[in-house]
């Protein structure tokens, strides 16, 4: 039985509608409103399941009034237009599209027809809410992460997209944090996926916690979540708040009852500096995110042109590097290094010279970071020291470098994990045919620091085939006697700090000859790095020195430019003059 609420400013209409309606089965109620405002009225305070609604109302627009009714989604009353006018195709198709069930003309009015209309009416509107659900559900269902129950991104793309054309229109600032947990494979590897699980609810959770009201927190997908920061007043702001997230997700969470504690990187990107459409927004600020991480993680980065271009430049050199091409763009240069009691040329050390086809020579610092990154060091050690050993035995067999010279090549901490390294350098050697005297493998602290005990056991084999070992960069590491203590070296590299000031400054000679006094007591060769005056060479010579290695007496050459050095190199222009 339905309560019906008539609209109708005619009387005389709306008693001939209660005439009809006498079916008691069908109508339990009929509420009577002679204007579109009392009726609205008692829409909002009743409960109707039909309106039957005059089309010419004296004080509203019948298509406003079906607006205001149809906006009162969680009332379920059906809708019939009453009219009295005869050509009503336009006005009917209005209506109907403006929310009414359906349309009747007034002078058909007959309990059969009236009846049948709110009957089929009521039927419509059912199934018209019966669709409204669906697609409310199918709407939350693409537009939320079902796990956590933030918005997805489908969702977030929409938003950011209508945020940006707010913000444009309003002239203010809006932000984007890029949020990524640091290292998530290790809890689903530890803990399993639903530990996982558990832990990517509740960072929503802590997230949704420490935003503003109005701010958006979206699941894009994996452990990567973004918040929509509206109405930015200024960027510190967000910098401000997402130093309050990095520190909420540094609390500790309760996984499989044991307390875990993790950390996030995030980027960030403000309209309209950063980026103006939200495409470029969310890849500006992924890049930025990106930054983060490698900077060391639990952090966060802001956009900028400048970070962008370093970026670039670092995929870019990712991608040469990756490229099969860059084994053979690397060269060997030397660097002489020299007898210091009398200047003669007792060895080199070989120096990796990238051959770039269209920056020129880079050096190394240009790309050992990303090499390292990439793990390319080992394949790449093996390469040059294999090719630096030969061009060392051509030179010895023609002549042009004595027996006793002896060829550095600096060793990274991948190549000493190399398993087989021992066995690989013997076997060279044997082949080349160049006695392991005649090389020294110079290992920095750096190298040793990442696993300090295989290194030490790989050096402690290479030693054994007769290979030196040399501590370079001496003295300016935090360790550098305990490494001396427990390495197998005989060599020790005092690094270019400890000549630049001398003999300048009193102190720093006294502090380069108590380090070459300890060197030598302990038996060690020394040599020492960054000569480049005539002063310091001689220094060192009469310090005790055993070998010098600098701008002074070379750069690092090619190896045509090292053979052009040993035909030029007069040790007599760097002795001191004789006592008369
Ligand atoms: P990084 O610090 O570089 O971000 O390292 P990460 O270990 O966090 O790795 P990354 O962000 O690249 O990968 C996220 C991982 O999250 C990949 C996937 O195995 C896992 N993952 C993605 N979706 C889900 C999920 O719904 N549940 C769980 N438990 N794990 C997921
Ligand atoms: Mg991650």
């Amino acid at each position: 039985m339905m309560r019906l609420l008539l609209v109708d400013d005619d009387e005389l209409d709306r008693m001939a509608v209660v005439r009809v309606l006498q079916n008691p089965k069908l109508v339990k109620d009929i509420v009577h409103a002679s204007t579109a405002v009392s009726a609205l009225k008692l829409y909002e305070e009743n409960h109707f399941d039909i309106v039957l609604l005059d089309y010419r109302l004296p004080d509203m627009d019948c298509l406003d009034v079906l607006s205001q009714l149809t906006q009162h989604t969680e009332k379920q009353a059906a809708v019939v237009i009453l009219t009295g006018m005869e050509d009503n195709e336009t006005i009917e198709r209005n209506c109907i599209f403006a929310g009414a069930q359906d349309f009747l003309l007034k002078k058909e009015l007959s309990e059969r027809h009236l009846t049948k209309a709110l009957v089929h009416a009521q039927a419509r509107h059912a199934l018209n809410n019966k669709l409204i659900e669906t697609h409310k559900r199918l709407k939350y269902l693409a537009e939320n992460d079902p796990m956590t129950g933030l918005s997805n991104r489908y969702y977030f793309e929409e938003h950011l997209r209508n945020a940006l054309q707010r913000a444009h229109r309003l002239h203010v600032q809006l932000g984007l944090i890029y949020l990524d947990i640091d290292n998530f494979k290790l809890v689903n590897d530890s803990l399993g996926h639903d530990s996982g699980d558990h832990l990517l609810k509740q960072v929503a959770q802590r997230l949704q916690e420490v935003v503003r009201e109005g701010d958006i927190v979206c699941r894009l997908g994996g452990d990567e979540f973004a918040i929509i920061v509206h109405d930015l007043e200024n960027e510190t702001l967000i910098g401000a708040l997402s130093q309050r997230v990095i520190e909420k997700i540094r609390e500790p969470f309760t996984l499989n009852q044991t307390e875990q504690f993790i950390t996030c990187s995030i980027g960030i990107a403000t309209f309209p500096r950063c980026a103006t459409t939200a495409e470029d927004m969310l890849k500006r600020a992924d890049l930025a995110m990106y930054h983060a991480k490698r900077e060391g993680r639990n952090g966060f980065h802001f956009f900028s042109e400048v970070l962008q271009e370093q970026i670039i430049h670092r995929m870019m050199l990712e991608n040469e590097l990756r490229s099969h091409r860059l084994q053979n763009q690397l060269v060997q240069y030397y660097q002489p290094v020299i007898n210091a009691k009398d200047f003669t040329v007792c060895g080199a050390e070989m120096l990796m010279r990238w051959q770039h086809p269209t920056q020129g020579l880079l050096p190394p610092a240009a790309f050992i970071d990303a090499v390292e990154e990439l793990g390319f060091f080992a394949a790449i050690d093996s390469r040059n020291w294999k090719l630096a050993c030969l061009q060392f035995a051509h030179w010895r067999q023609i002549g042009l470098i004595d027996a006793t010279c002896v060829l550095a090549v600096n060793a990274s901490a991948q190549w000493l994990q190399h398993e087989h390294l021992w066995t690989e350098v013997e076997h060279d050697l044997r082949e080349i045919d160049l006695p392991g005297p005649c090389l020294s493998l110079e290992v920095t602290e750096s190298v040793l620091v990442s696993d300090f005990d295989t290194a030490a056991r790989r050096l402690d084999h290479l030693k054994q085939v007769g290979v030196k070992v040399a501590l370079d960069d001496f003295g300016i590491g935090y360790s550098s006697m305990t490494y001396l203590k427990h390495l197998p070296a005989s060599i020790l590299k005092v690094d270019r700090s400890f000549v630049q000031n001398v003999p300048e400054k009193e102190a720093d000679c006294r502090l380069l000859k108590a380090m070459i006094v300890m060197a030598k007591s302990l038996d060690l060769e020394v040599i020492v790095e960054g000569i480049e005056t005539l002063a310091q060479a001689q220094l060192c010579s009469a310090l005790g020195a055993d070998k010098l290695q600098g701008f002074l007496f070379a750069k690092p050459l090619s190896p045509e430019a090292f053979e052009a050095f040993l035909a030029t190199h007069n040790p007599a222009d760097y002795l001191p003059p004789a006592d008369t």
